[in-house]
């Protein structure tokens, strides 16, 4: 999001998620392709380029905008989603709006880097998720990421069951919105890798991900993570495998950039004199991509530290609770440029992912 979203009629702050201006009233949806709010009247926006629709699963809180001729009124978003819960299961879809909430801010963000998205009913092997409740018939979900499919267990997003997880496991932090780019860092290994050079750095880096996962994993639950491994990696669970140790690290590069975009929407600033050791004010950017990632990680080190004080004064936990590490910041510097040398997606890019596919579920 490139500045702050606003009500299209009174231009009060609105959230990311926001159907209905709470100060004016205005009915809005999000038009995707410009990242703004219009309002909608019977559902629907005529502009200048042409009419937009509501989703048709704006009842469960999607605020994206369609163009008449999507397949069943779904947006891209919506439509990424391959298999969900039977329409009659409203326990489950109660779920299900959660978590589609936290992917429409996954996609934007995605979008944003000009990532590319290539979605699972244009191209085998193309993005796609499985949002599945093992609560709603007992059967056992199988979380993760595989060809392109990232298949999410909503019990997750109940809070009781997440933060058990969470304990359980010994996490300083688990959210929806990790746990997606957590996946979609998976995802983008083998779209973002595509040449023998970049393979081998990468496994220089992470660690050579043709290693046996299934060895892995067993070594991982039954004897841990290695010794002093906060000196290395951003996480107990990126040392499992070196695919998981992407596909950490790529979260935390989303977690870091993402909420400094926010922070400079909101237009914080940290005045050099009050809050840093540095002699040049704290000012973060809506966008990285002609930035070295040393400037990325200053800022952050910087507003982090910042935003766990502000945290920390209402009680809470802090905000981020990690360190980054040298050899961290090396693997983040491979990501962030990989993502960057990414040519941007054209809007006729985005045009075409917003356009009508084959779908065959
Ligand atoms: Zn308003
Ligand atoms: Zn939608």
């Amino acid at each position: 999001m490139s500045s702050t979203p606003r009500c299209p009629s009174c231009r009060r702050f609105v959230y990311l998620d926001t159907l209905v201006c709470p100060e004016c009233g205005t009915e809005m949806g999000m038009q995707v392709i410009d990242r703004v709010f219009v309002a909608l009247r019977d559902g629907r926006a005529t502009g200048d380029d042409g009419t937009w629709f509501a989703c048709s699963e704006r009842e469960w809180g999607c605020n994206w905008l369609v163009r008449d001729d999507a397949p069943a009124g779904r947006c891209i978003s919506c439509r990424l989603t391959r298999t969900r819960p039977d329409q009659d299961d409203t326990i489950a879809l109660e779920k299900l709006a959660k978590v589609e909430e936290a992917k429409r801010r996954l996609l934007l963000q995605v979008g944003d880097l000009g990532l590319p998205i290539v979605p699972w009913y244009t191209t085998p092997g193309g993005l796609g998720f499985d949002l599945l409740s093992s609560r709603s018939d007992g059967r056992k979900v199988i979380i993760g990421h595989a060809n392109g499919i990232i298949t999410i267990d909503l019990a997750e997003s109940l809070d009781d069951v997440r933060e058990a997880v969470r304990v359980k496991l010994g996490e300083p932090y688990r959210t929806i919105l990790g746990h997606l780019r957590h996946e979609i860092g998976h995802y983008y290994q083998n779209v973002l890798i595509q040449d023998d050079e970049t393979w081998a750095r990468c496994r220089d880096l992470f660690g050579d991900e043709r290693a046996s996962y299934q060895e892995a994993l067993k070594r991982h639950y039954a004897v841990g993570a290695p010794e002093s491994w906060q000196d290395s990696f951003i996480s107990e669970y990126a040392t499992m495998h070196p695919w998981e140790d992407f596909a950490e690290t790529f979260a935390h590069y989303l977690h870091i950039v993402g909420t400094l975009q926010t922070a400079a929407a909101i237009g914080i600033r940290l005045d050099a004199g009050v809050s840093t050791l540095r002699d040049i004010d704290v000012v973060p950017r809506d966008d990285y991509r002609d930035e070295p990632v040393g400037r990325v990680l200053a800022d952050w080190a910087a507003l982090s530290q910042g935003f766990n004080r502000v945290n920390r004064s209402m009680g809470l936990g802090d905000l981020y609770p990690f360190t980054i590490t040298q050899p961290v910041q090396r693997k983040l510097a491979f990501l962030h440029e990989i993502i960057t040398r990414t040519p941007l997606t054209t809007d006729e890019q985005v045009a075409l992912a917003l356009a009508p596919g084959e779908e065959s579920a």
